[in-house]
């Protein structure tokens, strides 16, 4: 019988127009702004390693993988098949592949195990590239790096526990944390009413025996969020008799028991979704005070401070990926007779989003050399401000900048085949937890309140690039005085912390990076007025140069 398609020559599916997949490239090499960042910041030393890193992120099998932990979501196991309590969470196996790499290239430790000079800075570089392929593991990650301060605070734990913590090795086994190789950390803080306002916290600490700092004490009451509940421990907030106390609860107790943190169900989230978060009943679980009673919250927050500069790196990371997306699109598609990357208005737009990226990148990777130097006053004071000024607007930014990118692949950049919906999805998360915006800015007061240095701080840091920019020299004068105006700073807060944000970035951008990106930064960043969309970069901009230097 004759074949139809061939006698009316009806061969449809030609694919043509249609770019290829973005995998099999160097995600480290391909990346002008992370490279030049990693060495000047102070981790030239790392380049080799991060770059062999960008070699097995950008792959194509290392790419499914997170896509697959995303696919296939986390489930909740309660008990076993005979009724035991065993609070189990399983994973797709790509998840334990990204879990087990993240922490054999030591992005959980590396920062705290390796005494080499700009060790945050390589490490964070490891975690801009590894956020790019999945962001939900990158949770775990984070809390398990981030506990590590905080445990210091009781040197008798943290001998304990930090060394299995900051071991390089991946343990999933639901066993207790004597019998494993290496350890996760998790935090639950979040109640019903009360999240950003933790002093509402109700849970109960009673101590089992002696009060105090490193002894045990049994918790009872119930955390609306906690993410990771696969973690071997978890830094946890709660009521002793003199307030609210940090401490540290295991999975299991060191007698083999299980240590009743009891799993409700698993949350039903937008956006994360490989990353297991829960609702949980603390019935009489075994824990022990981490640092001074009644201090829990400046105990937590050494570990907060530090997610919070992770929500830095990951949205960094994940504006990186969005951008490499579009571009890599629109430099294949063509329509109205030329490529897209050749119409002027999207060379606009890819030019804007290109310059939101690199903006993004600069500062994390500025604040990542102070986190390695906090020796150092100025280094200090810095990261103290920034990671609150950092994590509100790169984290803020993120979603109009997945949108957008999204929007310059078109309709299949819709479809869930592709990345873009999970950068989509992913990308309020970061916004939201670990302090939300107003909290941030709300901080940020709190800093310049405390520590008024941290304001000269941001101002000599800023006061680098004096001269180089008269826009930039316009904006800080401005926001000088309006800081001056000491009224009404909380109603005005995300307006002054917006500004700080640009500020610093357009500051650290003329220094490093070439004219053309510093120029149409300030140009579109601090000189222009009134509200616009990505795509609105003033005549001055070089579009063409801004994207081939972004360009895969
Ligand atoms: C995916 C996901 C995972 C999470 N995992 C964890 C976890 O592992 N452990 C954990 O402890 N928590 C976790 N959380 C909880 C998260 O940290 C909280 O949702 C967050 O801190 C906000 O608290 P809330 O939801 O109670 O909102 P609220 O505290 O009620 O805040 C609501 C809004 O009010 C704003 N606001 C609060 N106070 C003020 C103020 N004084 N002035 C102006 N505005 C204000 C906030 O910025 C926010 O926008 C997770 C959340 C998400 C989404």
């Amino acid at each position: 019988m004759t074949d139809l398609s061939d006698r009316y020559g009806a061969v449809t599916h030609e694919v043509v127009n249609q770019p290829t997949e973005l995998s099999d490239y160097n995600m480290f090499d391909s990346d002008a702004a992370l490279k030049e960042a990693l060495s000047r910041e102070g981790a030239a030393w790392a380049v080799e390693d991060v770059s062999r890193f960008g070699a097995l992120t950008g792959s194509a099998a290392y790419l499914e993988l997170g896509a697959l932990a995303n696919k296939h979501q986390p489930e909740l196991d309660t008990h076993d098949r005979f009724g035991r309590r065993v609070d189990q969470i399983n994973f797709h196996p790509a998840y334990h592949t990204l879990m087990q790499t993240a922490i054999e290239e030591g992005i959980h430790s590396s920062h705290w195990t390796d005494s080499k000079p700009g060790a945050h800075v390589a490490r964070a570089a490891k975690f801009f590239l590894q956020s790019q392929v999945e962001a939900g593991h990158g949770c775990p990650i984070t809390m398990t790096s981030a506990a590590v301060p905080s445990l210091m605070l009781q040197p008798d734990i943290a001998a304990q526990w930090v060394p299995k913590i900051t071991a390089r090795s991946y343990d999933a086994r639901n066993l207790p944390a004597e019998q494993k190789t290496g350890l996760t950390v998790g935090m639950a803080m979040t109640e019903k009413q009360g999240g950003s306002d933790v002093r509402a916290n109700t849970t109960r600490a009673i101590a089992v025996g002696a009060e105090g700092p490193g002894q045990a004490y049994e918790l009872v009451g119930h955390k609306y969020f906690v993410s990771a509940p696969m973690c071997d421990a978890f830094l946890v907030l709660a009521q002793s008799s003199k307030g609210l106390s940090c401490f540290l609860l295991p999975r299991w107790r060191p007698d083999g028991s299980k240590n009743p943190i009891q799993i409700q169900r698993l949350k039903r989230k937008m956006g994360n979704v490989s990353n297991a978060s829960c609702e949980t009943e603390l019935r009489g679980a075994l824990a022990w005070m981490i640092g001074q009673e009644g201090r829990g919250v400046p105990t937590i927050i050494e570990m907060v401070a530090m997610t919070r500069f992770d929500c830095m790196i990951g949205s960094s990371g994940a504006m990186r990926a969005a951008v490499s997306q579009a571009l890599h699109h629109c430099k294949q598609r063509g329509a109205f007779g030329k490529l897209l990357v050749d119409q002027p208005l999207m060379q606009n737009v890819l030019a804007d989003l290109v310059l939101e990226s690199e903006a993004a990148t600069v500062l994390t990777m500025r604040i990542a050399r102070s986190m390695d130097n906090r020796q150092v006053p100025h280094e200090d004071l810095l990261a103290r401000l920034i990671t609150a000024v950092g994590k509100y607007w790169i984290c803020k930014r993120s979603p109009g900048h997945a949108f957008e990118a999204m929007e310059c692949i078109g309709g299949s950049g819709v479809m869930e085949d592709s990345p873009m919906p999970r950068l989509y999805r992913e990308a309020p998360v970061n916004a939201i937890w670990e302090g939300s915006g107003n909290v941030q800015c709300l901080d940020v007061l709190r800093a310049l309140h405390k520590t008024p240095e941290v304001l000269s701080a941001y101002f000599e840091e800023v006061g680098k690039a004096r001269g180089m920019n008269a826009d930039l020299d316009r904006h800080v004068q401005q926001l000088q005085t309006d800081l001056d105006q000491g009224n009404d700073l909380e109603f005005r807060a995300r307006d002054l912390v917006d500004r700080m944000a640009t500020g610093i970035q357009a500051a650290l951008l003329l220094q490093h990076a070439p004219d053309f990106v510093s120029d149409a930064f300030c140009a579109s960043r601090l000189a222009s007025t009134g509200a616009h969309q990505y795509g609105a970069l003033p005549r001055s901009a070089q579009v063409r140069k801004i994207i081939d230097r972004a360009m895969i």
